[in-house]
């Protein structure tokens, strides 16, 4: 297909129809040149194909289709492969669903715990986000289908979410809240990006010149096209001009008609609207191409994978005593209602007509044997209070088994897309009803159905603490498999629980003032917060428990020093020391330990999940580049490192680094250093000119008078003067000195 020779025939106004959608969820034809339609439905861990009425909150029914665990469970897994696999599963129902583009992944950084949209988000940390959403991306294309990464960019909360600006400084974009979204379109050319509703930094993310060109095409290479979010365009042809291709969903023709006199009054170039067309052509085409012709999945396939997805999601966060894993001869009670009414997805435009749905309750009982398990309602989940009555039933109904098992998290009405938590309770009567149980038994395991963290006063009172998330439609035969040990829990937290929303770096300024919202946190999102404040949390990133050990030894650094345009390998061993088949998630932080700019104490560069027999020992090898080691220099415009020491840290979690090693990075950047009147003196001691100027300057000014307090206090001074204090102590010949100096440093 010579997609430029099909433009060539095309009127201005058949360029500018197929800029925006034809209704809800498709993209117009143009029939005398064969361009179809195609359809693009949410997304993002599952179908909504609304084949009558459409809407883009999630209201109206929608066609069956299996619905996954939501991303902020999905990233607990850590597992790249398990992740693509679910993005085929996407592709296979969209291949059969004859839908061309699945709206998803979402590869926002959760900021605050409170975004209301934080269940369908990875993580707060940039570098696992993004290998999720590469994962998925992948695993979905692979099957001739297109994803659309969203919400490009800095969509944090839902407050305000289409007119909030969002003011984050060029460093902190870079390393966060961009680097989430980066190497998933670098690595997996997702087909389109759907761009945010908000504003970045004054200018709507729909009409970002900066952000949809600039960066998405010309810097990262960006193939596809970008689509709006559903509502989110404010100027069309400002946001052609920017690289907003297509506008969704149909406007009635509006923006269209823009286009066209846009073009002709010549505010718009027809050039622009060409390529903007080209895009779109090549992806509408791409589809065509990769269509399967009567596609089908097997549902009960799909549902048995979105069990082994979950299994692999669930924390286990504590486990005293090692209650868990239960024995299937001990009497329990069930108790809490979510163990029948299960919260397994979220509210909103990801919201999935499931093909089928566990009853957590039925599937433990159908593995245990009604003889020893017991149900009490315990709360009524549609309200905050107390029912005494249910409380009295759960107190006799626990006081009667060896263990309870009290299921309680967050009701949908709790957390949406949408709105915005404005607290991380769970309601009282479930939290409550933790300390009620305990005085009449003290073998207490919680189970956690939550798409974000919550605040857990509870947390002394359970002995185990499961933290399922909403993982899907199988989440209740998973969540049984756990309980009972057919599964050995494998995920870790991907994001910080802190003790209390106080703690949390965005507090102060979440969700902001009126309609704008300051990122005054900078680039301490997260556990780089946590950590370089020494802030105790509830439980850290990457923190997850199993029911076996594992033991880590011989970490080897492949070179002790390199440049940073080499790659250097890192290897370490694993042994499951325990004695039931485990899967551990090594993981590796790196540390710069001296640095001119202000850097977190350690971040996230290399995962690797690995499964282990008992007594099985594996090596895992981990490859760092420049990223791994670099900051983003904001005056370079481009990532740098600093030439020093870094050490590379092995952790079970963010805060439990078992190994370490020291590695030397050389820098290869040559950074211009731009001598004036008013550099500091210290600034130029790196340069060779500089040294022995410097030698006479400090002796003229009597700088190394042996180590006496004034010597010191010299030295101390003189490093942060400028170099036209020289003329100040230096009258006679100062100022052709400090010329001298500045022309020759400048050379
Ligand atoms: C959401 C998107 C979604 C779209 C279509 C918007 O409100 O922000 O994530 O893909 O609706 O339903």
């Amino acid at each position: 297909m010579n997609i430029k020779e099909l433009i060539k025939q095309m009127t201005l106004e058949e360029k500018a129809s197929l800029c925006s959608g034809l209704n809800f969820w498709n993209t117009k034809s143009i029939e005398r040149l064969n361009i179809p339609s195609i359809m693009m439905t949410d997304g993002p861990h599952g179908l909504r194909k609304q084949a009558t009425e459409a809407d883009h909150l999630g209201i109206n029914e929608s066609v069956e289709s299996t619905c996954f665990p939501t991303a902020s469970a999905l990233a607990c897994s850590f597992d790249r492969d398990l992740i693509k696999e679910l993005g085929v599963a996407l592709g296979e129902e969209c291949q059969a669903e004859d839908v061309s583009i699945i709206l998803g992944p979402g590869a926002n950084i959760k900021r605050s715990p409170l975004c209301g949209r934080n269940f369908e988000y990875y993580s707060e940390d940039p570098y696992l986000s993004s290998e999720m959403a590469k994962s998925q991306i992948q695993g979905t294309q692979s099957q001739g289908v297109g994803t659309s990464l969203k919400h490009f960019a800095a969509n944090n909360q839902e407050h305000r979410r289409m007119t909030i600006d969002t003011i984050v400084d060029e460093r902190t974009l870079r390393e966060i809240y961009l680097a989430s979204f980066e190497s998933a379109i670098k690595e997996a050319q997702p087909w389109t990006v759907m761009c945010a509703y908000n504003k970045l930094n004054g200018e709507y993310c729909s009409e970002n010149y900066r952000l949809l060109t600039e960066i998405l095409r010309d810097e990262w290479g960006f193939e596809g096209f970008v689509v709006s979010d559903w509502g989110a365009v404010n100027d069309r042809d400002k946001g052609l001009h920017a690289g907003l291709e297509l506008q969704m969903p149909a406007d009635g023709g509006i923006g269209d008609a823009l286009i066209v006199e846009a073009v002709k009054n010549k505010t718009l170039s027809e050039e622009d609207l060409d390529k903007a067309v080209e895009r779109i052509l090549n992806i509408i085409f791409k589809v065509v191409e990769n269509k399967k012709e009567n596609a089908s999945y097997s549902k009960e396939e799909h549902h048995e994978l979105a069990r082994r997805i979950a299994r692999e999601c669930m924390v286990l966060l504590k486990n005293e005593e090692k209650i868990l894993p239960l024995k299937k001869e001990e009497k329990i009670a069930v108790i809490g209602e979510l163990a029948t009414k299960i919260r397994y997805q979220g509210g909103g435009s990801s919201h999935i007509n499931p093909t089928k749905l566990d009853n957590t309750y039925e599937e433990i009982l159908n593995f245990a044997g009604t003889e020893y398990v017991k149900y009490s309602r315990g709360y009524d989940l549609s309200i905050d209070d107390t029912v005494e009555e249910l409380v009295e039933e759960a107190k006799k109904v626990a006081s009667e088994v060896d263990k309870v098992v009290l299921f309680i998290g967050l009701p949908e009405r709790y957390e949406s897309e949408g709105f915005d938590r404005t607290h991380l309770n769970i309601p009282k009567n479930q939290e409550e009803l933790v300390k009620v149980l305990k005085s009449v038994n003290e073998n207490i395991v919680v189970v956690l159905s939550n798409g974000s963290p919550i605040e857990m006063p509870f947390v002394d009172d359970a002995k185990a603490i499961l933290e399922a998330y909403l993982t899907g439609q199988a989440s209740g035969k998973a969540i049984c498999d756990i309980l009972y040990g057919e599964a050995n829990p494998s995920g870790k937290l991907a994001e910080t629980f802190p003790l209390k929303l106080s703690h949390n770096p965005s507090f102060l300024n979440f969700p902001g003032e009126v309609d704008k919202v300051e990122y005054k946190e900078g680039i301490f999102v997260g556990y780089r917060y946590y950590d370089k404040k020494e802030i105790d949390v509830l439980f850290p990133f990457g923190h997850g428990l199993s029911y076996t050990n594992f033991e880590y030894s011989d970490l080897k650094v492949g070179k002790n020093v390199i440049d940073d345009t080499e790659k250097v390998s890192v290897s370490v061993k694993i042994k499951n020391t325990g004695d039931v088949f485990g899967k551990e998630i090594v993981q590796l932080y790196v540390r710069d330990i001296e640095s001119s700019v202000i850097r977190p104490e350690k971040e996230l560069k290399g995962f690797e999940k690995v499964g282990l027999e008992p007594g099985e020992e594996k090596e895992i090898t981990f490859e760092l580049n420049k990223r791994s080691f670099a900051y983003y220099n904001v005056e370079l415009g481009d990532w740098h490192v600093e030439s020093g020491e870094f050490e590379i840290l092995i952790g079970k979690s963010s805060k439990d680094i078992v190994l370490q090693e020291t590695i030397r990075v050389n820098s290869t950047d040559i950074l211009e250093t731009i001598v004036t009147k008013n550099t500091a003196v210290g600034d130029i001691a790196h340069l060779p000119e500089a040294q022995q100027i410097m030698n006479e300057i400090l002796k003229s000014l009597g700088a190394n008078k042996s180590d006496s307090g004034e010597g010191n206090m010299f030295v101390e001074m003189i490093e942060f003067m400028p170099l036209r204090s020289l003329t100040t102590f230096n009258h006679e010949g100062g100022q052709q000195m400090l010329d001298e100096i500045i022309a020759i440093l400048n050379k």
